[in-house]
């Protein structure tokens, strides 16, 4: 699937435990980084009428960083990267399936070729994932999916507070976070880190 996609897919994968905006911002990022290993697209393209095309796109999308060996390194940085390490390290390699899981799904090419996952590379690539039902890049099916999940990110924002701008700007994501709760009765709630408790009233320090 699109990057976008897998981003979304991510950023809702965070939602499920990421504790504060830096364990969100790496969880989303584990899902949209095996498709760094598309970065051939453009030299390819450009040169698609060469005599010898860069064919880098072919050769190594798919196949660099969609396997299991790219989800433990990512999973390893996440741990070493994160506040809350073990939880956010699982969520990183959870989003990370996940976009190998939406890839063998709905990444078929324009030319019927199905996509497999090398799993077990680069030790072996006897082992592939492959789906016969696995549908077109471009089907309705990938679009109704993204729809889907863009409305549940803009109702987890509205509710929780919080969006995915707040990876790139925290002034941007309490504007958006303002916009969709303008007219409502919820208040813009500043970050909280959702495992630290509330300190104790008067009451219960007695
Ligand atoms: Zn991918």
């Amino acid at each position: 699937m699109t990057p976008t996609a897998h981003f979304l897919s991510g950023w809702l994968v965070a939602n499920c435990g990421g504790a504060n905006r830096r364990d969100r911002a790496i969880i989303t990022v584990a899902a949209v980084l095996p498709d760094l290993d598309g970065f051939g697209y453009f030299p390819e393209m450009l040169t698609q009428n060469r005599d010898v095309p860069i064919a880098w796109y072919s050769n190594w999308h798919h196949v660099l960083f969609h396997n299991g060996l790219s989800g433990l390194v990512c999973a390893g940085l996440a741990l070493l990267l994160a506040r809350k390490h073990w939880r956010t390290a699982l969520l990183a390699l959870a989003a990370f399936h996940v976009h190998l899981m939406m890839d063998l799904a709905g990444s078929k090419g324009p030319d019927g070729d199905h996509w497999a996952i090398p799993y077990l590379l680069p030790f072996t690539d006897a082992w592939q994932w492959t789906w016969s039902g696995q549908w077109a890049l471009d089907s309705w099916a990938n679009r109704l999916i993204g729809v889907a999940m863009l409305a549940l990110t803009v109702l987890l924002a509205r509710r929780r507070g919080f969006s995915p701008f707040e990876i790139v700007s925290a002034k941007a994501d309490r504007a958006f976070v303002g916009l969709l709760r303008r007219g409502s009765s919820h208040a813009p709630q500043p970050e909280q880190d959702t495992d630290v408790k509330p300190p104790m009233n008067a009451d219960t320090r007695r």
